[in-house]
């Protein structure tokens, strides 16, 4: 049993949708969310079997938009300046960025940490093995 950290009342309500959706196997396991938040709540944390891991983890990634599709490039209208603009990912005229990165709108997320270390240990087994 693998557990995924971590995550709110509200994301867990969205989160077990869509692992039925994906036919993952899930057991939910509650933890306090500590002492800097006032209301009763809980976090929760998602654990699946070393099998469905690699599968839960997609879907995951896929509901937090951790997808290469999330890269487009932006064309028309820049919404700050107006100015016309065509494939790009920052306007050419006011600097907007366009393309965000989900890594670093949710780089305070547990489970974006999570993911983080995951790679790091991936890359570190892999240049072991060779
Ligand atoms: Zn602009």
């Amino acid at each position: 049993m693998i557990c995924i950290p971590r995550f709110t009342q509200a994301e867990i309500e969205e989160l077990v949708v869509l692992l039925k959706g994906f036919e993952i196997p899930y057991e939910l396991k509650g933890v306090s969310s500590g002492v800097s938040r006032f209301r009763g709540t809980k976090d929760y944390l998602i654990g699946v079997s070393n099998e469905y891991f690699p599968k839960a983890l997609e879907a995951l990634k896929f509901y937090y938009g951790f997808v290469d599709s999330s890269y487009e490039r932006f064309t028309g209208t820049c919404p700050a300046c107006q100015a016309e603009v065509v494939d790009v990912e920052e306007c050419s005229s006011c600097g907007l960025a366009f393309v965000t990165d989900p890594y670093e709108l949710m780089a305070d997320h547990p489970f974006c940490i999570f993911l983080k270390k995951l790679e790091a240990q991936t890359e570190a087994s892999s240049k072991e093995f060779y």
